[in-house]
């Protein structure tokens, strides 16, 4: 059979340091998050940085919209010092980042990256002079910057002079091609400007968020034709629930595979109570799922089906996942390479064996009419039968210790 690569080698692109962490070049994906806390709140945004940083976000953005947030940036950033957390901060900026980074050069100072949008830094005659403002401020500090332009607040000036010149053309164009071409305009002639300013071409990060996963597969493949700037991937005002989880995962597994995206964020609309860090997981699995990092032990549970009489085998699944993100945090300081261990979970005879041979350690449950046992393999052998009550403790016991046994720094 034709040796054909499930994904395309990664694109050239520059690696730009953000803070301790590095994008782009030969570094690993990175994964990202926002806050949606009151920046102001120093307590709460602080807390849920934290959060986001010990859930696995690599780098952590959170809006500065007033004096007040300015102000408050340098303090989240020492509080989060004085507890460990060192993760990267970005500031977004809009409209009025101008005005803050010059009123609050200690905000511009604690931040590790800057995000501006070039749709939202001013209109008509004050965009050129505020951008200028900000870019200037990032030299200063010696920040990298995020030039971020987003479907929703694309430039109206440059979109009206693209489609004047489309409609002065020979063979005008689709007002949709020239809507396109304008984000990736908006994000190339920006950059192009910040260099002149001054900010160095490794300081320089692009985005183009759409909120359709076509568009955004569309407008990427552009961009990253174009250019060697590191790209941030994104689906903006992706939604809630599957919908959101699932339109990200479209769009960006398809510009993964190409070998498009230095850096990734989810933009999830958190279900109400629920918790913010359900972005960075949901990123995590798209970067592991298609084999590009590891994260976290996979667990492959069998759907289930008319062979699954009762729900035991769905709760050991669910049970085994959480024990595993339970004892995650110990794990990867005590056993480096247990991310990569896949554990399996079946409800039946029929795949159950074969699924759980081909596992590091898998279960294969009795369905019904078969006999109530359940048989444990450790790489690819039949280590045990469980049977009765206990089988689900009994497995987080075997679990554990394959992993002490395998992953152990002194193991071989
Ligand atoms: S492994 Fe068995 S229980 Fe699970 S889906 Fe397949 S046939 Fe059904």
């Amino acid at each position: 059979m034709q040796n054909i690569p499930a994904l395309k080698p990664r694109r050239r692109s520059i690696a730009i340091r953000v803070g301790a962490i590095t994008i782009g070049g030969d570094a690993p994906v990175a994964i990202q998050s926002m806050t949606n806390t009151d920046t102001a709140d120093i307590e709460a945004t602080t807390r849920q940085v934290a959060a986001l940083a010990a859930a696995g976000s690599e780098l952590v953005r959170m809006t500065v919209n007033t004096e007040k947030a300015a102000a408050a940036v340098p303090r989240i950033r020492d509080r989060l010092a004085r507890q460990g957390v060192t993760v990267p901060l970005i500031g977004d900026f809009h409209f009025n980042g101008h005005r803050l980074l010059d009123a609050h050069p200690e905000c511009g100072e604690a931040l590790d990256k800057l995000r501006v949008n070039p749709g939202n830094v001013g209109r008509g005659s004050r965009r050129d002079p505020q951008f200028t403002t900000v870019i200037e401020a990032a030299c200063r500090f010696e920040k990298p910057v995020r030039i971020g332009v987003n479907w929703g607040s694309l430039d109206q000036d440059l979109l009206t002079g693209l489609m004047n010149e489309n409609a002065r053309s020979a063979t005008p164009r689709e007002a949709r091609d020239i809507m396109f071409d304008a984000m990736v305009e908006s994000a190339l002639r920006s950059a192009a400007r910040a260099e002149q300013i001054g900010l160095g071409h490794d300081q320089i990060i692009l985005s183009c968020k759409m909120s359709r996963v076509q568009d955004l597969i569309r407008v990427y493949r552009t961009l990253a034709s174009r250019c060697e700037y590191p790209l941030h991937l994104g689906l903006t005002e992706a939604g809630m629930g599957t919908k959101g989880i699932v339109a990200s995962t479209a769009g960006l597994a398809v510009l993964l595979a190409e070998g498009i995206g230095d850096t990734i964020r989810v933009s999830l609309t958190p279900e109400p109570g629920a918790s913010r860090t359900k972005e960075v997981l949901v990123a995590q699995e798209i970067l592991q799922t298609m084999g590009l990092r590891a994260f976290m032990p996979v667990v492959t549970a069998c759907p289930g089906c008319g062979r699954t009489t009762s729900t035991v085998f769905q709760e050991l699944a669910q049970e085994i996942q959480s024990y595993i993100r339970i004892r995650m945090p110990t794990w990867k300081h005590k056993y480096p390479g247990v991310e990569e261990m896949r554990v399996a979970v079946m409800g039946c005879v029929v795949n159950g064996p074969g699924e759980s041979k081909h596992a590091n350690i898998g279960i294969s449950l009795p369905g019904s009419g078969e006999r109530p046992v359940a048989p444990v393999f450790e790489n690819g052998r039949k280590t045990v039968t469980l049977k009765g009550d206990t089988i689900a403790a009994e497995f987080q016991q075997l679990v554990e210790a394959y992993v002490k046994r395998t992953y152990s720094s002194s193991a071989t």
